[in-house]
């Protein structure tokens, strides 16, 4: 392993969670932080750690200077990106390896051919891998209202250079068009400044199943089966499952070897994913896009296979060469992950922020928990609202559910409003429990949601969090401080929260 001391230019649960692997292996690791995180988890558990600028992140997480600066400081000879900020970003890992640094992630050049949507359709075009009827080309209303017409309605408009669901508007008829296309430009500009276009046909009731591929520098791809995010808000991700309910043996031999074939035309090397949109109609699938990094719901993956993603990942980087032939990797059991985001459902996902006042995160069997806060920590608007991951696996996924949602009623965070009884909700829904759901289907089952008893904290426990502390009582068993005896009153807070 040439790798001995790594920077990760990134923040939250997912640095957290880099640095634990790290350490598994050895590597020393070094943190990089706004002000807004100078005393955050990811910065107390590296083995050291780097200010890189106030909290806006065009000038911290997404300076490229200050973090090669920083890496040079501490002599890092590799930096993962984590996802988000510079993870796909070509000029950073172009950069990386000019600084004679590894960069843990793949080749520039495959970053650079699946970062542009219009770009990557015509490549997979090419390699014969399917992708949605769709149309990249001139994109002034003109053109694509008649791209659209020759497509057929509805259609869905994305920014050619997009991510994160941003710059997507669907469209029912010609008149609509013009103005979707403004606002879609508008936010494509302002998020990515590209306001480039493309136009594909929209598959209703769709659902997403995206798959992990591994691959080595030394001409080895092999998949990790697919994961299920069609539970989604805002066409994000919140819920994600594997195997997926809806996928049997001979859809999944047909898209893995499409993700291989994906991969394979780019020269990809490490960890990836390649989504797919699946019609339920006829089971057809179509590329949407490669996203050339490690993904938010990579863990249950891992947990279906028994291996450390983020540990390959090195090893990759390194130039290790995977050990397995594919019929080496054998799934086991069913994992479930549901993202727990401090925003409020009931107002359209709004983010919240404020002083998380108490944590409680579960710890049970089967159950993994990836967070990125802890207890008298501020959470802010600059970052991402995501303030952990809940993971459950089990050997059926009815047991895995049993799990997850025992792990979410023993799941709180004070002081900021989450998502966990919306989760909770979801997870209860008997088309949920049956696999049946599809990527609007949040929109259609469940809006407009509110919580059914009150949102509020009762004054009652407040008083007694108020008093908990004052007596210098333990808010859970494990926070930080000896645990005791008796659990503290927040044990049980899901008793008293809807
Ligand atoms: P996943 O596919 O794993 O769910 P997402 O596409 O939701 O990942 O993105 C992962 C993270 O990266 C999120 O925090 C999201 O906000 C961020 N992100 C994704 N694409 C972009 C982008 N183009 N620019 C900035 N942030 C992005
Ligand atoms: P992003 O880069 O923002 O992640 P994607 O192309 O991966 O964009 O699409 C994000 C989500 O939008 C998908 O998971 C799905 O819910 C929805 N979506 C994308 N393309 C289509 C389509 N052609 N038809 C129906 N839904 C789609
Ligand atoms: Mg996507």
């Amino acid at each position: 392993m040439n790798i001995r001391k790594l920077l990760i230019a990134n923040r939250g649960e997912i640095a957290r969670r880099i640095v634990r692997a790290a350490q598994e292996m050895g590597i020393r690791t070094v943190a990089v932080y706004s002000d807004a995180d100078a005393t955050a988890p990811h910065v107390l558990e590296a083995d050291e750690a780097v200010r890189i600028g106030p909290p806006p992140v065009n000038e911290s997480y997404l300076r490229i200077d200050a973090i090669l600066a920083a890496a040079q400081a501490t002599d890092a000879d590799a930096i993962h990106p984590g996802y988000g900020f510079l993870a796909e970003n070509a000029n950073f890992a172009r950069a990386v390896r000019q600084a004679g640094r590894i960069f843990v992630g793949p080749p520039p050049e495959a970053i650079e051919a699946m970062g542009d949507k219009a770009a990557a359709r015509r490549l997979m075009q090419a390699a014969g891998v399917p992708v949605v009827p769709g149309y990249q080309g001139p994109d002034d209303d003109a053109s694509l209202r008649q791209a659209a017409a020759s497509l057929g309605y509805p259609v869905l408009l994305k920014a050619a250079a997009g991510g994160g669901g941003k710059g997507m508007r669907i469209v029912q008829t010609p008149e609509e068009l013009a103005e979707a296309a403004a606002a879609a430009r508008r936010e494509a500009e302002h998020a990515f400044g590209d306001p480039r276009l493309i136009l594909e046909k929209y598959i209703p009731r769709a659902r997403h199943v995206e798959v992990q591929i591994l691959a080595d520098s030394h001409g080895q791809i092999l998949h990790l089966y697919e994961r299920e995010c069609s539970v989604q808000r805002r066409y994000q991700k919140i819920i994600e499952e594997t195997p997926s309910p809806f996928v049997d043996e001979e859809l999944r031999q047909r898209m893995t070897q499409a993700a291989r074939k994906a991969a394979q035309a780019v020269g990809y090397v490490n960890a990836g994913t390649v989504e797919f949109i699946v019609d339920p109609r006829d089971r057809s699938f179509y590329f949407l896009e490669m996203n050339t990094r490690l993904q938010v719901e990579h863990p249950i993956t891992e947990a279906l296979l028994g291996l450390d993603l983020v540990q390959w990942q090195l090893r990759i980087a390194a130039g290790e060469k995977l050990p397995w032939q594919q019929p080496d990797l054998q799934p086991r059991g069913h994992a479930i992950e549901a993202r727990v985001y401090a925003e409020d459902p009931a107002t359209g996902f709004l983010p919240s922020t404020g002083q998380l006042l108490a944590v409680h995160e579960p710890q049970r069997p089967g159950v993994r928990v990836d967070s990125g806060v802890r207890a008298g920590l501020e959470v802010t608007a600059y970052y991402d609202p995501l303030l952990a991951k809940i993971i459950a696996w089990a050997e059926t996924r009815e047991q895995a559910l049993a799990r997850l949602r025992t792990a979410l009623r023993q799941t709180s965070y004070l002081g900021v409003v989450t998502n966990i009884p919306f989760l909770l909700d979801v997870l209860a829904h008997p088309d949920f429990r049956a696999g049946q759901y599809f990527t609007r289907w949040v929109d259609e089952a469940l809006m407009p949601w509110s919580p059914e008893a009150a949102e509020e904290l009762p004054a009652e426990v407040l008083a007694a969090l108020a008093l908990a502390r004052e007596l210098g009582a333990e808010a859970r068993p494990g926070l930080g401080e000896p645990a005791s005896e008796q659990p503290g009153p927040w044990y049980r807070l899901h008793g008293w929260w809807p």
